[in-house]
């Protein structure tokens, strides 16, 4: 649904932020749905109404700006008591970025733990070890066919933790920058090649990577490492 990261790729709106979109059979899934997702998701005709989950990997506002809004839609503006909304507790804690008023919307509000299995209408998925980053941040790996690298400077299993047929990373660095928890474009070079997907594709770029290309980033990676490597881009779509 969309593949910006970071604040000035969102706040420019360079493209779109609304996170992505899983479907597998009749379960529908949002995940991160930044600023901008009810947009994007009307302009691809989702109903939103039926969505089965809303899964929030962190609080920051590129993978959260929307929550309210979608978990409005889910729920048919709060008639419909359905969905689950799932987040790591510093989402509705202090400073909570899920208002208070729609919490009683969804039919359950789950907070994300660590390396614990989850089941949205039989789709199950895995949460990392919490992610080295600001937040409470958790990565996933829906079995055995897609792992979902989510923010996160780079750490010892990562690329273990999220080994998948199909990986999805979240490169926000062209270059490695230690004072930043985010992973670079050597990070997923790391990654790749320790997990080694049938498919890596990198999404939710910074302003960085934008410039630098992500097509001519992911072709020059899959040249040197040898595994496909593809650039996410607004409304990709893949098999799984
Ligand atoms: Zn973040």
């Amino acid at each position: 649904m969309g593949t910006a990261g970071a604040r000035f790729m969102v706040a420019r709106q360079v493209a779109a932020s609304a996170g992505l979109f899983i479907e597998e059979g009749d379960t529908c899934i949002s995940l991160d749905p930044g600023p901008g997702a009810v947009v994007a998701y009307a302009q691809r005709k989702v109903d939103l109404t039926t969505l089965d989950a809303i899964v929030i990997s962190h609080r920051h506002l590129d993978h959260a700006g929307d929550v309210n809004v979608m978990v409005e839609a889910m729920t048919d503006g709060g008639f419909a008591h359905r969905g689950i909304l799932f987040c790591p507790s510093d989402a509705l804690d202090d400073d909570p970025v899920v208002l208070k008023y729609l919490r009683r919307f969804p039919r359950e509000i789950i907070r994300l733990a660590a390396e614990t299995t989850y089941s949205v209408n039989g789709v199950t998925f895995t949460t990392s070890c919490r992610h080295v980053h600001q937040v409470e941040t958790y990565g996933f790996r829906f079995g055995e066919r897609l792992g979902w690298i989510t923010d996160s400077a780079y750490y010892e299993g990562i690329a273990e933790q999220h080994k998948a047929e199909v990986m999805l990373i979240h490169t926000i660095l062209l270059h490695c920058r230690p004072d930043l928890p985010h992973l670079c474009i050597d990070d997923a070079e790391r990654i790749i090649r320790e997990a080694q997907p049938r498919l890596a594709i990198l999404t939710h770029y910074g302003m960085t990577v934008w410039r630098a290309n992500p097509q001519a980033i992911a072709a020059d990676l899959t040249q040197r490492i040898g595994t496909e490597v593809r650039a996410a881009y607004d409304g990709m779509s893949i098999d799984v």
